[in-house]
């Protein structure tokens, strides 16, 4: 079966491309590099021993899209392109519509011409806004603070509609917690631009010396100790959990949406110290105010998953903080000391 794997370059598509290809699956990567290096995909074709077929362009451009189902026939999408910046999704709006809402629309129309109508997307638990209780179920109510969050609720509706208009389509909703970690060769990992939003790459940052601090935002939550709760799952389980859905997604005869978690949170404070353990490197920080939009408490019930996808995390915390680091000083500046 070939596999086309839109945004296929970037942090979580590179590490499936591995797991797709050990599985025997041939795959064809479509990125526009807009968020990502051409450098991982070298490492990926390292890491597998083969080389991988890559064609530049834009979730947006039919005819770019094209281009890839003119050179192959394609059995089924996996669909990571996307912007996922949410304060720079909040400061412009209408580029995460176009790309993320737009570009997928765009990108199912143009399967639906030929004829490839199997899709996976990568939608996010921050589709739940602030639940009012976790574990976290896929039957929660839904809802969205910010224009990254309601772009995949978007999608999410516009893949179940197009179920309903066609039901040869088979749609897959994979809601992710947090993604960390990075593949066990310490070759490919995250490579955020600029200053990391997301918390583990700041402390691997700051843990290698490329930052001074570390901020806490927050620590008058109601947890554990007071700071955030996240449901953090490593990367490499996400990705199995791509090619769980793939084997399986002929018999899903309905748009099945799927939490990927490990279904255990952990604080800010219990990172910190579980990544200072694992590196054994001080992560020097200091308590700052909430930010806005946080939530105490995210995390997942992810007992469907196991139920539907024969599929559960196996990594714990300290292989999580472990490959992170091994990733962050191997790479201190990512992909971008090499390009
Ligand atoms: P990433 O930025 O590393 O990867 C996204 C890739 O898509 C990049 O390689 C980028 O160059 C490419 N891309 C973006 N817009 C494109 C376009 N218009 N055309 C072609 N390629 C385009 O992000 P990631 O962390 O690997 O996330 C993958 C997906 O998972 C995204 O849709 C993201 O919203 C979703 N997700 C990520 C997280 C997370 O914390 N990393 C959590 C939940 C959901
Ligand atoms: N966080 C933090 N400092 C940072 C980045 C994040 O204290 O520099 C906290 C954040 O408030 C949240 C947790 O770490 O409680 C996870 O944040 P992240 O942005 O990684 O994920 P999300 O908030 O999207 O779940």
């Amino acid at each position: 079966m070939k596999i086309l794997v839109t945004g296929g370059a970037g942090y979580i598509g590179s590490h499936t491309l591995i797991l797709l290809i050990e599985s025997g699956y041939e795959v064809v990567v479509f990125d526009n590099f807009c968020n990502a290096s051409k450098e991982s995909i070298k490492r990926v074709e390292k890491l597998v021993h083969q080389s991988i077929e890559v064609i530049e362009g834009d979730i947006r451009s039919r005819a770019n899209l094209q281009e890839v189902f003119d050179k192959h026939k394609i059995d089924a999408v996996i669909h990571f392109a996307g912007l996922k910046a949410v304060g720079e999704s909040v400061a412009q709006p209408l580029k995460y519509y176009d790309n993320n809402v737009n570009g997928t629309a765009v990108l199912c129309e143009v399967m639906a011409k030929n004829n490839c109508k199997t899709i996976i997307f990568s939608s996010s638990a921050t589709v739940y806004g602030d639940p009012a209780t976790t574990p976290i179920l896929e039957d929660f109510p839904l809802s969205a603070t910010n224009p990254y969050g309601r772009s995949k609720l978007m999608v999410e509706e516009i893949l179940r509609d197009l179920y309903v208009s066609d039901n040869e389509w088979r749609v897959v909703l994979l809601r992710y917690f947090n993604p960390v970690g990075a593949h066990e060769s310490g070759t490919i990992g995250e490579d955020p631009n600029g200053i990391p939003n997301n918390l583990m790459p700041f402390i691997a940052q700051t843990a290698v010396g490329k930052r001074e601090i570390l901020s806490v935002f927050g620590d008058d939550y109601e947890t554990i100790d007071g700071t955030g709760v996240r449901d953090y799952i490593h990367v490499v389980d996400l990705a199995q959990g791509h090619v769980n859905a793939l084997d399986r997604v002929v018999n899903f005869k309905e748009p099945m949406t799927i939490n990927l978690g490990t279904g255990q949170g952990y604080s800010v404070l219990e990172m910190i110290q579980s990544f200072e353990k694992a590196s054994g490197k001080k992560v020097p920080y200091q308590i700052a105010p909430r930010r806005a939009g946080d939530i105490a408490t995210c995390f997942a019930d992810p007992t469907y998953a196991k139920e539907v996808l024969g599929w559960e995390a196996k990594k714990g915390i300290d292989e999580m903080c472990a490959d992170s680091w091994r990733w962050q000083s191997n790479n201190p500046n990512g992909y971008r000391g090499l390009i």
